[in-house]
């Protein structure tokens, strides 16, 4: 007997910029469809390995020939690697969308093009703008490198008089350039999560409330609280941006709510730690759906299945057996080695006839080594 298999020549082969975490369950959700996934990643040990290839950055070449279409999970991957890969290969998302996403700056400046509202900033090159910044802005005013952080690395916040300011300015020596941004006292931090396919139909999660420890992300309730009103404009801001960019695949943006309204901070060409609920909590997730828009295949529902919780592992693992001891949650380790401030993985917890939310996250609370900003 002969076996067929035409059904999958034609379907491609991702060539993943990064192999961290996301890399690995965008792999995992690929791995279904029948769609293999490589990845370009120089770190010694990766989340992604076990998934497929990994080519480190001198391996570009041999990157390019494994792969049919590119995608990226690392916001910070050099545009340089990502031109010479072009060279042969088409990526989702474009290249203008990381490298807007790569620098605050150009990314604030699309925000004011498209009218979407965002932070009052400056750009900071010397002492005396800061100065200017500080006069213009006030007081407390927060000043990030306009490259390269994340997880609320690069960032300083200028609370008190600007008598300080020439002493601050030695300590930031900047190499890069900085943006000087109006402190937000914002009600709640909100994330929308959406996916654009190849023609052009957009499709929206539900908002996440994220909640952060120590600058990372500790944990996202879905669907954010008392968010009908914000999610529409959530919404329009989402679809603004994506059509904007001729964007393909899945895209964040993570947004302050005030009493004004919602206000943009950043975008993150990519799946997103705030969408990682979808994998129980959607019908579709971040991820598979990430995959079918970068495929062209018919995009999934992103409807909510049950409201959920995500919790971050961060730092040190909790025991397995205790956390798969609470009714309805699911755990994902990254297979990562323990490292102060480190995500290691998630658990979702899904609502269960036998346990209130509440008493899900009480009962996880208890067994985390890292209590996060978890509610009592
Ligand atoms: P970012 O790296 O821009 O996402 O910032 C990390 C975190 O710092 C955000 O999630 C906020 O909690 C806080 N933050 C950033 N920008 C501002 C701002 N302009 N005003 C107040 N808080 C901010």
């Amino acid at each position: 007997m002969t076996t067929s298999l035409t059904a999958h020549v034609s379907l491609p082969t991702l060539g993943i910029f990064g192999g961290g975490q996301l890399g690995r369950m965008l792999a995992q959700a690929a791995l279904p469809l029948g769609i293999r996934c490589a990845f370009l990643e120089n770190a010694e040990s990766s989340p992604a390995a076990v998934l497929g290839p990994v080519f480190g950055s001198g391996q570009l070449a041999e990157f390019q020939q494994a792969v049919t279409v590119l995608t990226l999970e690392f916001e910070n991957t050099p545009l340089t690697e990502v031109d010479q890969a072009l060279t042969t290969q088409l990526m989702h998302p474009p290249r203008i969308a990381l490298a807007t996403a790569q620098n605050r700056l150009l990314e604030k400046g699309l925000f004011d093009r498209l009218s979407i509202p965002t932070p009052a900033y400056r750009a900071i090159q010397t002492h005396r703008d800061l100065q200017m910044a500080v006069q213009e802005l006030g007081l407390p005013l927060v000043v990030k490198t306009a490259t390269g952080g994340y997880d609320g690395k690069g960032q300083w916040v200028i609370r008190d008089e600007a008598s300080a300011l020439p002493e601050l300015w030695q300590h930031m020596q900047p190499a890069v350039p900085l943006i000087a941004e109006a402190f937000i006292a914002f009600e709640r931090e909100v994330s929308i999560i959406a996916v654009r396919n190849q023609s052009g139909e957009i499709r929206c999660w539900p908002l996440a409330e994220n909640h952060h420890h120590q600058g990372i992300l500790s944990h996202s309730i879905v669907p954010a609280p008392r968010s009908e009103q914000l999610e529409q404009q959530a919404q329009a801001h989402m679809s603004v941006l994506m059509n904007e960019l001729q964007y393909v695949g899945v895209m964040t943006l993570e947004l302050f709510v005030t009493a004004n309204g919602l206000l943009a901070n950043e975008m993150a060409p990519r799946v997103h730690n705030s969408g990682h609920w979808s994998i129980e909590g959607a019908v579709c997730s971040q991820f598979e759906n990430h995959i079918r828009a970068v495929a062209d295949l018919p995009l999934g529902s992103t409807a909510l299945v049950q409201p959920c919780v995500m919790v971050n592992v961060i730092g040190q693992h909790p025991d397995l057996a205790a956390v798969l001891a609470i009714p309805g949650a699911h755990v994902h380790f990254y297979g990562k080695t323990e490292r102060e401030g480190r995500k290691l993985g998630h658990i979702t917890l899904m609502p269960v006839p036998e346990m209130t939310q509440s008493q899900q996250i009480s009962a996880l609370k208890a067994i985390l080594p890292n209590k996060l900003s978890l509610p009592d």
